[in-house]
């Protein structure tokens, strides 16, 4: 089965009167290792249908299913990236990279015996995105590139089933964003993982990703995903 699917699925917040349909009738299918982007306008239920895929949210119609499974609650395996960096000022770029490691390994003896092996893992990782050697410095003596640069790095630290990238490179300066775009490419050709991108960028969209999905927004409530195969561009 593909890695992730969505079937019919519909989603309302509130009830009675204050319904709102926030998604309907959405079908897709993320098969595992591709890179899907959903493009679309600011309310056209972006977020909406990133919570349903990690199961964040119960689908209020239709059916949500990961590994062939219908998800019945957070999935496990999942890697994220905002658009605000998030990592915390009082811990070293290399202490925020280890964090998922430490949060998915409670016990304190384990996650000190492995930690040679975690720590080269984040050199890895840190020098795949250009950021060799930046491991001790502490985010805020970091450019807004390079702190989202390390988000990246966090959020496939754990090496995730899935990453999930709302917005990540919508609050840089026009050049730096571009220069993402690349270490992000970068970083699936080497890893293969499967990403899902939320972005109102068409261009950043399609420079990304294998498939692209566009939702709109119809007066009042409808929501379609109408799915757009493009050639990945030659780098
Ligand atoms: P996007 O991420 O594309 O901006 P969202 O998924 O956040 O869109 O929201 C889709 C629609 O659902 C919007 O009209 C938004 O106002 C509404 N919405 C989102 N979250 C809630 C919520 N918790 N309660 C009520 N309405 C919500
Ligand atoms: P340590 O480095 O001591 O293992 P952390 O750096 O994870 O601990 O957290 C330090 C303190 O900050 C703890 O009291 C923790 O509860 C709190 N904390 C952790 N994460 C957050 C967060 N995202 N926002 C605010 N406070 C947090």
């Amino acid at each position: 089965p593909p890695l992730v699917e969505l079937r019919q699925v519909s989603l309302a917040y509130g009830s009675g009167p204050a319904r709102m349909l926030a998604l309907e009738d959405a079908t897709l299918s993320i098969a595992k290792g591709e890179f899907i982007a959903v493009v679309g306008p600011s309310g056209c239920g972006k977020s909406t249908l990133m919570k349903l895929v990690t199961g964040l949210l119960p689908p209020s119609g239709g059916e949500v299913r990961v590994h062939g499974q219908v998800v019945k609650g957070p999935i496990r395996g999942v890697g994220m990236a905002f658009q605000a960096p998030t990592l915390m000022p009082w811990r070293t770029t290399l202490d925020n990279i280890l964090l998922p490691l430490e949060v998915v390994e409670p016990h304190k003896r384990r996650f000190r015996a492995n930690k040679a092996e975690y720590v080269a893992r984040v050199e890895a990782l840190l020098a795949s995105v250009g950021l060799g050697g930046f491991g001790q410095k502490y985010p805020w003596q970091l450019s807004g590139g390079m702190q989202q640069r390390s988000s990246l790095c966090r959020a496939l630290v754990h090496e995730p089933d899935i990453l999930m990238l709302d917005e990540p490179f919508g609050a840089l300066d026009a050049f730096t964003r571009e220069e993402l775009w690349s270490v992000m490419q970068k970083l699936w050709m080497e890893r293969r993982f499967t990403a899902v991108l939320v972005t109102h960028d068409l261009r950043e969209a399609v420079y990304l990703a294998d498939t692209v999905y566009v939702m709109s927004r119809r007066p009042g409530k409808i929501v379609k995903i109408r799915k757009i195969e493009l050639p990945r561009p030659r780098t």
